[in-house]
């Protein structure tokens, strides 16, 4: 989300002549993209700060400013608490960096966090910041309606709105004059994605199916899904549409309906194992990955054994796996007490990662001997005479091979694996 949002601003900073540079020693402006969703991110930010504090002061005429959630959540504070700050710019509020780059221009300093319950910045063009060309992130909605009792996001990216269907097909279209091959819709919960105007209607289903109409031999991924959200339609259209990834990220969050419950997740154990059980009916050949969180307030060890039994189940072929961190004014923090202890919390996470390790290598070794089409993204970095590139079930795969280039489907064996990686030989 973050990186799509960068590419919006380097294309509002276009406007007012600034270029984007990889050499921090030629930069006027240093921005630095925040996230509040845990306090570790936002400790690294500020770590991240006092470095810029240092390199500031061998380069006096460098400006810096922090975007995104922290700015929003931090506001005033941030420029109180750190001088090297100059410019705070909340999520909805990047259109306005021209006009607060004059005010610093000018010796003052810059802040505007004001939300917007209608910003999708749908006709910015957003400057393509990655380095292959071959995959591009297309946000279709921002903010988030639902009230997760953990979450920060609600409050730092404002309420859920829906970006015009047209703009987002737009720059699909403009994508592939590009040379793109995949595309990955982004939303916090993008099942909800709702286009409402003079009567025209458009759904997730249908937006989606519009993207994939537009060329076979485009990818399409989309994420975050909401297991609450995630209907049996959806399964059935993926179905129609082979370009459409066979990848699911249905982050569950506990495998226990005690815990999902004072989450405020809405959806049960039992919930979600019907979720994954219609994922494997209408889609058998599709992966499905989740976000897990440790020692949620109030988690017992019965609860924890209750993920551990839901993954096992599920056997999820990847995980983003976290210790809970309590956020400032978020349901929890008012209602609960964070009171799984610290060493708890890490033996927890460390169980579940270990098990997600045991189970990611499961899923790699039901690769092998399967032939799969793979987009090459480029060349390996630990040989030149290797490539890597994607499976549409999202799978990484290296294989030998030179005469290829990023955006090329080649039809691949798989061979062998790690936990992380597959092997394997290209197929005339
Ligand atoms: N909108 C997405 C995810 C947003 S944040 C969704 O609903 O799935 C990404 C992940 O960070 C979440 O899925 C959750 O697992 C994790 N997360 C969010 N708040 C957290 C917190 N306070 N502590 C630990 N992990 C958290
Ligand atoms: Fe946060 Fe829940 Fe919204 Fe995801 S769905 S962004 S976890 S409140």
């Amino acid at each position: 989300m973050n990186v799509a949002d960068s590419e919006v601003v380097a294309a509002v900073l276009r406007r007012c002549n600034y270029r984007h540079t990889d050499k921090p020693g030629e930069a006027d402006l240093i921005l630095v993209n925040t996230c509040s969703v845990r306090e570790h991110a936002e400790q690294r930010v500020r770590a991240r700060l006092r470095e810029l504090g240092q390199f500031k002061q061998m380069h006096g005429s460098v400006k810096v400013g922090v975007i995104g959630c922290m700015a929003e959540r931090l506001k005033e504070k941030l420029l109180e608490e750190e001088p090297v700050v100059d410019l705070v710019v909340g999520p909805d509020a990047y259109r306005e960096l021209p006009a607060l780059l004059e005010e610093v221009d000018g010796g003052g300093k810059g802040i505007n966090t004001l939300l917007s319950t209608e910003e999708t910045y749908a006709d910015i063009a957003p400057v393509r910041l990655d380095k292959n060309r071959v995959t591009a992130f297309v946000s279709i909605m921002r903010g988030c309606n639902n009230h997760c009792a953990f979450c920060v996001v609600p409050s730092t990216r404002g309420r859920e709105r829906s970006r015009d269907p047209e703009s987002v097909t737009g720059e699909v279209k403009a994508l592939i004059g590009q040379g793109y091959r995949e595309v990955i819709l982004l939303g916090q919960n993008v099942n909800s994605y709702r286009w409402n105007k003079n009567g025209d209607r458009v759904s997730f289903e249908a937006l989606l199916e519009q993207v994939a109409r537009i060329d076979p031999l485009l990818r399409v991924r989309f994420t975050t899904s909401h297991p609450k959200d995630l209907s049996e339609g959806l399964l059935k259209q993926m179905a129609l549409y082979p370009n459409i990834c066979r990848a699911i990220h249905l982050p569950v969050q506990s495998g226990s309906t005690r815990v999902l419950r004072r989450m405020k997740r809405r959806y049960t154990r039992e919930d979600y194992m019907g979720r994954v059980e219609a994922i494997r009916k209408h889609l058998p050949d599709t992966s499905l990955s989740t976000d897990i969180i440790a020692g949620f307030s109030g988690e017992t060890e019965e609860d924890h054994r209750q993920t551990l039994s839901l993954m096992e189940w599920a056997g999820f072929d990847f995980s983003f796996m976290f210790k809970y961190s309590q956020r400032p004014d978020t349901f929890a923090a008012n209602r609960y007490n964070d009171d799984v202890p610290a060493e708890t919390k890490a033996r927890r996470l460390n169980e579940i990662i270990s098990l997600q390790t045991r189970l990611s290598r499961k899923s790699k070794e039901k690769e092998v001997g399967q032939i799969r089409e793979v987009l090459v993204e480029g060349t390996s970095k630990k040989s030149e005479t290797h490539l890597f590139g994607r499976t549409s079930q999202n799978m990484v795969v290296v294989f030998q091979g030179r005469d290829y280039r990023p955006g090329d489907y080649l039809k691949v064996r798989i061979t062998g694996c790690t936990s992380a990686t597959l092997f394997g030989e290209h197929l005339p």
